[in-house]
Protein backbone atom coordinates (compact mmCIF):
# COMPACT_ATOMS: atom_id res chain seq x y z
CA UNK A 1 0.00 0.00 0.00
CA UNK A 2 1.56 3.71 -0.54
CA UNK A 3 1.80 5.63 2.44
CA UNK A 4 -0.83 8.34 3.07
CA UNK A 5 2.00 10.69 3.21
CA UNK A 6 2.26 10.32 -0.31
CA UNK A 7 -1.42 12.24 -0.78
CA UNK A 8 -0.30 14.76 0.38
CA UNK A 9 3.04 15.46 -1.75
CA UNK A 10 1.37 14.57 -4.78
CA UNK A 11 -1.74 17.22 -3.82
CA UNK A 12 1.32 20.23 -3.06
CA UNK A 13 3.14 19.00 -6.52
CA UNK A 14 -0.31 19.70 -8.09
CA UNK A 15 -0.99 22.90 -6.11
CA UNK A 16 2.23 24.22 -8.16
CA UNK A 17 1.44 23.03 -11.08
CA UNK A 18 3.52 19.87 -11.22
CA UNK A 19 0.87 16.51 -12.11
CA UNK A 20 2.56 13.11 -10.68
CA UNK A 21 0.88 10.26 -11.27
CA UNK A 22 1.32 8.25 -8.65
CA UNK A 23 3.35 7.73 -5.16
CA UNK A 24 5.83 5.45 -6.95
CA UNK A 25 6.81 8.51 -9.32
CA UNK A 26 6.94 10.99 -6.61
CA UNK A 27 9.45 8.50 -4.63
CA UNK A 28 11.51 8.14 -7.83
CA UNK A 29 12.35 12.01 -7.41
CA UNK A 30 14.75 11.36 -4.76
CA UNK A 31 16.47 9.26 -6.35
CA UNK A 32 17.42 10.74 -9.67
CA UNK A 33 20.88 10.67 -10.96
CA UNK A 34 20.43 11.21 -14.44
CA UNK A 35 18.28 14.08 -15.55
CA UNK A 36 17.94 14.00 -19.37
CA UNK A 37 16.14 16.32 -21.36
CA UNK A 38 15.04 17.12 -25.20
CA UNK A 39 16.17 20.68 -26.14
CA UNK A 40 12.93 22.26 -28.48
CA UNK A 41 10.03 23.26 -26.36
CA UNK A 42 11.48 21.73 -23.16
CA UNK A 43 14.70 23.47 -22.35
CA UNK A 44 13.86 26.17 -25.19
CA UNK A 45 10.75 28.16 -25.41
CA UNK A 46 10.20 26.23 -28.86
CA UNK A 47 9.26 29.81 -30.74
CA UNK A 48 11.58 30.20 -33.14
CA UNK A 49 12.50 33.24 -35.21
CA UNK A 50 13.61 33.73 -38.87
CA UNK A 51 16.76 35.47 -38.51
CA UNK A 52 17.54 35.32 -42.69
CA UNK A 53 16.57 33.54 -45.61
CA UNK A 54 18.38 32.05 -48.34
CA UNK A 55 17.11 31.72 -51.95
CA UNK A 56 18.77 29.67 -54.71
CA UNK A 57 18.38 30.86 -57.96
CA UNK A 58 14.81 30.76 -59.92
CA UNK A 59 13.42 30.92 -55.80
CA UNK A 60 12.86 35.10 -54.01
CA UNK A 61 12.98 35.27 -50.25
CA UNK A 62 9.44 35.60 -50.44
CA UNK A 63 8.38 32.43 -52.96
CA UNK A 64 10.98 30.65 -50.71
CA UNK A 65 8.98 31.58 -47.75
CA UNK A 66 5.82 30.51 -48.69
CA UNK A 67 7.08 27.31 -49.95
CA UNK A 68 8.64 26.23 -46.80
CA UNK A 69 4.96 27.52 -44.77
CA UNK A 70 2.81 25.87 -47.46
CA UNK A 71 4.44 22.69 -46.66
CA UNK A 72 4.52 22.54 -42.96
CA UNK A 73 0.64 23.62 -43.30
CA UNK A 74 -0.38 20.77 -41.08
CA UNK A 75 2.61 20.19 -39.02
CA UNK A 76 2.64 20.57 -35.37
CA UNK A 77 6.05 20.66 -35.37
CA UNK A 78 6.93 24.04 -33.64
CA UNK A 79 9.30 24.84 -36.13
CA UNK A 80 6.38 24.71 -38.87
CA UNK A 81 4.48 27.10 -36.38
CA UNK A 82 6.76 29.81 -36.70
CA UNK A 83 7.56 29.53 -40.47
CA UNK A 84 3.74 29.80 -40.95
CA UNK A 85 3.80 32.78 -38.09
CA UNK A 86 6.78 34.23 -40.33
CA UNK A 87 5.01 33.89 -43.97
CA UNK A 88 2.10 35.64 -42.13
CA UNK A 89 0.37 35.45 -45.40
CA UNK A 90 -2.72 33.16 -45.46
CA UNK A 91 -2.44 29.29 -46.69
CA UNK A 92 -4.96 28.00 -49.18
CA UNK A 93 -5.30 23.75 -48.85
CA UNK A 94 -6.18 23.08 -51.90
CA UNK A 95 -2.38 23.91 -52.91
CA UNK A 96 -0.95 21.02 -50.43
CA UNK A 97 -1.94 18.31 -52.61
CA UNK A 98 0.00 15.39 -50.12
CA UNK A 99 1.74 15.68 -47.14
CA UNK A 100 3.92 13.22 -44.99
CA UNK A 101 6.44 14.21 -41.71
CA UNK A 102 9.30 12.67 -41.51
CA UNK A 103 10.60 12.43 -37.86
CA UNK A 104 13.63 13.77 -36.91
CA UNK A 105 13.94 15.03 -40.66
CA UNK A 106 11.20 17.23 -41.98
CA UNK A 107 8.15 17.61 -44.28
CA UNK A 108 7.92 15.84 -47.86
CA UNK A 109 4.46 17.17 -49.46
CA UNK A 110 3.11 17.93 -52.72
CA UNK A 111 2.51 22.17 -53.84
CA UNK A 112 0.89 22.77 -56.41
CA UNK A 113 1.77 19.21 -58.24
CA UNK A 114 5.41 20.04 -57.35
CA UNK A 115 7.40 17.69 -54.85
CA UNK A 116 8.25 20.12 -51.94
CA UNK A 117 10.89 18.95 -49.40
CA UNK A 118 11.43 20.93 -46.42
CA UNK A 119 13.61 19.88 -43.33
CA UNK A 120 17.25 19.60 -42.09
CA UNK A 121 20.51 18.20 -43.83
CA UNK A 122 19.69 14.84 -42.97
CA UNK A 123 16.51 15.36 -45.01
CA UNK A 124 18.42 16.65 -48.05
CA UNK A 125 21.21 14.11 -48.14
CA UNK A 126 18.39 11.24 -47.65
CA UNK A 127 16.32 12.78 -50.80
CA UNK A 128 19.98 13.02 -52.60
CA UNK A 129 19.57 16.80 -52.63
CA UNK A 130 22.46 18.23 -53.58
CA UNK A 131 23.62 21.90 -51.83
CA UNK A 132 26.47 23.45 -51.26
CA UNK A 133 26.63 25.57 -47.87
CA UNK A 134 29.47 27.51 -48.88
CA UNK A 135 27.66 28.89 -51.76
CA UNK A 136 25.17 30.39 -49.28
CA UNK A 137 25.02 34.00 -48.45
CA UNK A 138 24.41 33.35 -44.56
CA UNK A 139 26.21 32.27 -41.50
CA UNK A 140 24.78 28.82 -41.58
CA UNK A 141 26.46 27.35 -38.40
CA UNK A 142 24.37 30.12 -36.48
CA UNK A 143 20.88 28.36 -36.09
CA UNK A 144 18.44 25.80 -36.63
CA UNK A 145 18.54 25.59 -40.72
CA UNK A 146 15.13 24.78 -42.48
CA UNK A 147 16.78 23.70 -46.29
CA UNK A 148 14.05 23.42 -49.18
CA UNK A 149 14.17 21.45 -51.96
CA UNK A 150 11.27 21.61 -54.82
CA UNK A 151 10.88 19.01 -57.89
CA UNK A 152 14.52 17.92 -56.57
CA UNK A 153 16.35 20.59 -56.82
CA UNK A 154 17.98 22.87 -53.58
CA UNK A 155 15.34 25.72 -53.34
CA UNK A 156 17.52 27.35 -50.16
CA UNK A 157 17.23 27.92 -47.04
CA UNK A 158 15.56 29.59 -44.04
CA UNK A 159 17.51 30.22 -40.91
CA UNK A 160 15.56 30.20 -37.66
CA UNK A 161 16.59 30.49 -34.28
CA UNK A 162 15.06 29.75 -30.91
CA UNK A 163 15.68 30.86 -27.09
CA UNK A 164 16.71 29.14 -24.14
CA UNK A 165 13.60 29.49 -21.59
CA UNK A 166 14.39 31.72 -18.38
CA UNK A 167 14.55 29.22 -15.97
CA UNK A 168 16.41 26.41 -17.74
CA UNK A 169 19.75 27.31 -16.81
CA UNK A 170 19.01 27.77 -12.89
CA UNK A 171 16.82 24.81 -13.12
CA UNK A 172 20.25 22.30 -14.37
CA UNK A 173 22.13 24.31 -11.39
CA UNK A 174 19.80 23.42 -8.63
CA UNK A 175 19.43 19.69 -10.54
CA UNK A 176 23.22 19.51 -9.27
CA UNK A 177 22.92 20.88 -5.81
CA UNK A 178 19.96 18.58 -5.59
CA UNK A 179 22.47 15.38 -6.20
CA UNK A 180 21.77 14.44 -10.14
CA UNK A 181 25.30 13.42 -11.20
CA UNK A 182 24.79 14.39 -14.81
CA UNK A 183 22.79 16.08 -16.97
CA UNK A 184 22.17 15.37 -20.58
CA UNK A 185 20.33 17.23 -23.70
CA UNK A 186 19.45 14.91 -26.60
CA UNK A 187 18.27 16.73 -29.84
CA UNK A 188 17.39 16.62 -33.43
CA UNK A 189 18.78 19.85 -34.10
CA UNK A 190 22.16 20.43 -35.77
CA UNK A 191 25.41 20.00 -33.55
CA UNK A 192 26.53 23.83 -33.18
CA UNK A 193 23.01 24.95 -32.37
CA UNK A 194 23.27 21.82 -29.89
CA UNK A 195 26.28 22.98 -28.01
CA UNK A 196 25.88 26.46 -27.70
CA UNK A 197 22.67 25.80 -25.95
CA UNK A 198 24.66 23.18 -23.81
CA UNK A 199 27.19 25.75 -22.86
CA UNK A 200 24.08 28.48 -22.46
CA UNK A 201 22.83 26.24 -19.68
CA UNK A 202 25.81 24.15 -18.17
CA UNK A 203 24.93 20.76 -19.35
CA UNK A 204 27.47 17.80 -18.75
CA UNK A 205 26.68 16.33 -22.12
CA UNK A 206 25.04 16.78 -25.35
CA UNK A 207 24.08 14.81 -27.96
CA UNK A 208 23.07 16.14 -31.10
CA UNK A 209 21.59 15.22 -34.68
CA UNK A 210 19.45 12.78 -33.56
CA UNK A 211 16.59 10.51 -34.85
CA UNK A 212 13.67 10.16 -32.13
CA UNK A 213 14.83 5.78 -32.14
CA UNK A 214 18.51 7.49 -31.16
CA UNK A 215 17.38 8.94 -28.30
CA UNK A 216 15.18 6.26 -27.06
CA UNK A 217 18.70 3.86 -27.67
CA UNK A 218 20.05 6.54 -25.38
CA UNK A 219 18.05 6.26 -22.63
CA UNK A 220 18.33 2.13 -23.04
CA UNK A 221 22.22 2.12 -22.91
CA UNK A 222 22.27 4.25 -19.64
CA UNK A 223 20.01 2.29 -17.90
CA UNK A 224 21.85 -0.95 -18.87
CA UNK A 225 24.79 0.47 -17.56
CA UNK A 226 23.53 2.13 -14.31
CA UNK A 227 22.94 1.07 -10.66
CA UNK A 228 19.43 -0.17 -10.78
CA UNK A 229 18.71 2.36 -7.39
CA UNK A 230 19.49 5.28 -9.24
CA UNK A 231 16.97 6.35 -11.56
CA UNK A 232 16.58 8.13 -14.71
CA UNK A 233 14.31 11.17 -15.46
CA UNK A 234 13.53 11.84 -18.89
CA UNK A 235 11.79 15.45 -19.56
CA UNK A 236 10.24 16.04 -23.27
CA UNK A 237 7.69 18.04 -24.85
CA UNK A 238 6.16 14.70 -26.44
CA UNK A 239 6.96 15.56 -30.15
CA UNK A 240 8.55 12.65 -31.38
CA UNK A 241 9.81 11.63 -27.78
CA UNK A 242 6.66 9.78 -26.51
CA UNK A 243 8.26 6.53 -26.80
CA UNK A 244 11.31 8.37 -24.78
CA UNK A 245 9.10 9.22 -21.97
CA UNK A 246 7.67 5.44 -21.62
CA UNK A 247 11.67 4.26 -21.34
CA UNK A 248 12.80 6.86 -18.24
CA UNK A 249 12.26 5.60 -14.75
CA UNK A 250 10.66 8.76 -14.74
CA UNK A 251 8.99 10.42 -17.63
CA UNK A 252 8.34 14.22 -17.69
CA UNK A 253 5.96 15.85 -20.28
CA UNK A 254 5.51 19.45 -20.63
CA UNK A 255 1.66 19.89 -20.26
CA UNK A 256 1.18 23.27 -22.44
CA UNK A 257 3.53 22.52 -25.62
CA UNK A 258 2.86 19.06 -25.54
CA UNK A 259 1.16 16.49 -27.30
CA UNK A 260 -2.39 14.64 -25.68
CA UNK A 261 -0.17 11.33 -26.52
CA UNK A 262 2.55 12.70 -24.60
CA UNK A 263 0.90 13.56 -21.72
CA UNK A 264 -0.53 10.26 -21.57
CA UNK A 265 2.62 8.39 -21.71
CA UNK A 266 4.34 10.58 -18.95
CA UNK A 267 4.70 9.89 -15.06
CA UNK A 268 4.68 13.43 -14.31
CA UNK A 269 3.06 16.15 -16.46
CA UNK A 270 4.71 20.37 -15.78
CA UNK A 271 1.22 21.94 -16.39
CA UNK A 272 2.78 25.39 -17.56
CA UNK A 273 5.87 24.21 -19.27
CA UNK A 274 8.65 25.84 -16.57
CA UNK A 275 11.29 23.39 -16.04
CA UNK A 276 12.13 25.10 -13.17
CA UNK A 277 8.34 23.00 -11.22
CA UNK A 278 11.13 19.89 -11.81
CA UNK A 279 13.05 21.33 -8.80
CA UNK A 280 9.73 22.15 -6.81
CA UNK A 281 8.64 18.67 -7.32
CA UNK A 282 11.89 17.62 -6.42
CA UNK A 283 11.64 19.33 -2.88
CA UNK A 284 8.21 18.20 -2.06
CA UNK A 285 9.44 14.54 -2.53
CA UNK A 286 12.09 15.25 -0.52
CA UNK A 287 10.15 16.73 2.52
CA UNK A 288 7.13 14.00 1.47
CA UNK A 289 9.84 11.21 2.40
CA UNK A 290 10.54 12.62 6.05
CA UNK A 291 7.31 12.61 6.44
CA UNK A 292 6.71 9.17 5.31
CA UNK A 293 9.61 7.05 6.58
P1 LIG B 1 14.25 18.17 -31.07
O1 LIG B 1 15.15 17.04 -30.74
O2 LIG B 1 14.99 19.47 -31.10
O3 LIG B 1 13.04 18.23 -30.22
P2 LIG B 1 12.90 16.90 -33.40
O4 LIG B 1 13.31 15.50 -33.12
O5 LIG B 1 11.46 17.23 -33.31
O6 LIG B 1 13.77 17.98 -32.60
O7 LIG B 1 13.39 17.30 -34.86
C1 LIG B 1 14.76 17.20 -35.18
C2 LIG B 1 15.10 18.07 -36.35
O8 LIG B 1 14.37 17.62 -37.49
C3 LIG B 1 14.75 19.53 -36.20
O9 LIG B 1 15.77 20.26 -35.54
C4 LIG B 1 14.60 19.94 -37.65
O10 LIG B 1 15.87 20.16 -38.20
C5 LIG B 1 14.00 18.72 -38.29
N1 LIG B 1 12.53 18.79 -38.34
C6 LIG B 1 11.65 18.05 -37.65
N2 LIG B 1 10.39 18.39 -37.95
C7 LIG B 1 10.47 19.40 -38.84
C8 LIG B 1 9.51 20.21 -39.54
N3 LIG B 1 8.21 20.06 -39.37
N4 LIG B 1 9.99 21.14 -40.39
C9 LIG B 1 11.31 21.32 -40.58
N5 LIG B 1 12.25 20.61 -39.94
C10 LIG B 1 11.85 19.66 -39.10
MG1 LIG C 1 11.18 17.68 -29.50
Amino acid sequence: SIPLGFFGGIGAASRSGVLIKGGNYLEALNHVKYAVFDKTGTLTKGVFHVTGIYPAEAFTKESLLETAALAEMHSTHPIAASLREAYGNELQTERVQQYSEISGHGIQAQIDGRLVLAGNAKLMEREHIAFNVAQQAGPLDEGTVVHVAVDGTYAGCILISDEVKEDAAKTIASLKKLGVVKTIMLTGDNRTVAEAVGRQLGLDEVRAELLPQHKAEAIEQLSASKKTSDKILFVGDGINDTPVLALADVGVAMGGLGSDAAIEAADIVIMNDEPSRLVTAIHIAQRTRRIVW
